[in-house]
């Protein structure tokens, strides 16, 4: 049988590292196998489900380019994919349960779906959680179902819960994990799966959809492993088979912590913003938790998709090292041509006002003649704009101190600054070892290090101590400017002396 996969987010906050990672895996899972990969989006807690969320659910899948077969979107063959508009069937599924003996009405609700004596309901979701013989008591479960019946005909309010076996064990085997059982008597009892509005609880509209969407795995977080009881029992009420489950391990801080803001960034725009490569969050994503092949760190979304394995996951949970994220992040950095490099840094340039928007003809060659002078060092596209900006802007005068070598006067600076300049206008800039001789030449004429000569006409000409590769900088900023520059600082020197 072909396989059948999903993500299935709650639409109730930002995509984050956890959530895409779960993604991921499914995908890959998917590719693998020659399976299909589904979207369903289960947005069945109205009040904290936004259409925020589900657009930058969107719009994190668009930017990262992998993507589902089927979803809300795409459409495909068993939608609707959107829980919100599957609510007849989940009612209807809830109904057969009760015809089946294996759930019932219950009547001890209010209104809202919550006993006033039973403040956990109202947990929902999180329900199937609750400490046992903290829950319901079971109260409605031995009435007369056509008693039941009349009352709910009647208008009566009510939820309908599941039967919970009272004695004997479920479980499942967990692809990743192996065997994991409960005794019956230690679920949660009776969870509510059709509320009194008509709304159904996670449990019920993710078991409906994942038998009628025909999922054959179900990899999602190991925090889900206290449903999957809940689960299992209904797949056995409804007689249908089951989905394999493989609960994948948790994403923890470096203080073994699971993984939050207190870490970091975690919300994949913030990655984006920082100006991450989706490439490289992919690639090292993929590591959360699962190897590939021994001695390699590099893997495109095709390698991942090939390689992907279940039984390369970790039963230990995975952590995040942001360090390792960022020389991921440097290393596709590298792998960019300077053309593709320019194209990704323009957006972050046009940012910081330092470009048009689109760039004119003048400032693109400058990006491209830039390209390879900051692409060893950038860690993020979003350093470019503060590497760059010396070639579209004259940078404000520092402080002459910047100027000053060790052991230098400002007059001593200012010599050292002038001879440089004159340098300049001797020398092809674009000539890396022609320049490197010359100034090697001049330092020693002047009996000074090479260092303390090029120092000022760097501050200078960048504004910073610390630039991408001088003479290649005023190569593409032209000679005239660097010039000026330098004369301006001279000046100021001379002034000040
Ligand atoms: N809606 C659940 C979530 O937000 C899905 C859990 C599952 O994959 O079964 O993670």
């Amino acid at each position: 049988m072909k396989a059948r996969v999903r993500y299935a987010p709650s639409p109730t906050g930002l995509q984050h590292i956890g959530s895409v990672r779960t993604a991921l895996f499914n995908y890959l899972f998917a590719r693998s196998v020659g399976g299909t990969f589904i979207l369903r989006l289960e947005d069945t807690d109205r009040t904290r489900s936004s259409d925020v969320f589900v657009k930058n659910l969107y719009d994190t899948f668009k930017w990262l380019g992998f993507y589902w077969d089927e979803g809300p979107d795409v459409g495909g063959p068993v939608g609707p994919y959107t829980q919100s508009e599957r609510f007849a069937l989940y009612r209807e599924h809830a109904e057969r349960l009760v015809g089946l003996g294996k759930a019932y009405y219950c009547f001890c609700a209010d209104d809202k779906g919550a006993r006033k004596d039973e403040p956990e309901e109202e947990r929902g979701e999180a329900d199937a959680q609750a400490p046992a013989g903290f829950g319901y008591q079971r109260t409605c479960r031995n009435m007369d179902p056509a008693e039941a019946s009349r009352r709910s005909s009647s208008g009566e309010p009510h939820v309908i819960r599941l039967k919970i076996p009272l004695d004997g064990v479920t479980g499942f085997d967990d692809l990743l994990l192996g065997r994991i059982e409960w005794k019956n008597a230690d679920v949660n009892p009776d969870p509510v799966l059709l509320k009194s509005d008509g709304f159904p609880t996670y449990h019920l509209a993710n078991v409906v959809d994942d038998h009628l969407m025909g999922i054959t795995h179900v990899m999602r977080a190991q925090e889900w492993i206290p449903s999957a009881p809940l689960h299992m029992i209904m797949y056995e009420a409804f007689g249908w088979e089951p989905p394999k489950l493989c609960h994948l391990p948790m994403v923890h801080g470096e203080d073994g912590h699971k993984l939050s803001k207190r870490h970091g960034a975690t919300a994949v725009d913030e990655f984006r913003k920082k100006g991450y490569l989706e490439a490289a969050l992919i690639n090292y994503v993929a590591m959360l938790g699962c190897s590939y092949e021994d001695g390699r760190d590099i893997f495109s979304l095709d390698d991942l998709s090939r390689l992907f394995s279940i039984d390369h996951i970790n039963k230990a949970p995975a952590v995040f090292d942001y360090a390792k994220l960022e020389w991921f992040n440097g290393q596709y950095i590298r792998m960019l041509s300077d053309a593709q490099l320019v194209e990704r840094i323009t957006p972050f340039m046009i940012d910081a006002s330092l470009v048009w928007s689109p760039p004119n003809e003048q400032e693109e060659a400058v990006l491209l003649g830039a390209a390879p002078l900051v692409k060893e060092r950038l860690k993020y596209l979003s350093d470019a704009p503060e590497a760059l900006r010396f070639l579209f802007l004259a940078p404000e005068l520092p402080p002459l101190s910047d100027f000053v070598p060790k052991k230098f006067d400002t007059a001593r600076t200012a010599l050292a600054l002038s001879a440089a300049r004159d340098l300049l206008l001797t020398v092809d800039v674009s000539n890396h070892d022609a320049t490197e001789a010359a100034s090697r030449a001049k330092a020693e004429e002047l009996g000074i290090k090479l260092g303390d000569l090029l120092l000022p006409l760097r501050v200078a000409v960048t504004g910073t101590r610390v630039s991408p590769p001088l003479f290649q900088s005023i190569a593409v900023l032209g000679t005239a400017k660097a010039v000026a520059r330098a004369d301006k600082a001279i000046a100021a020197l001379k002034a000040a002396d």
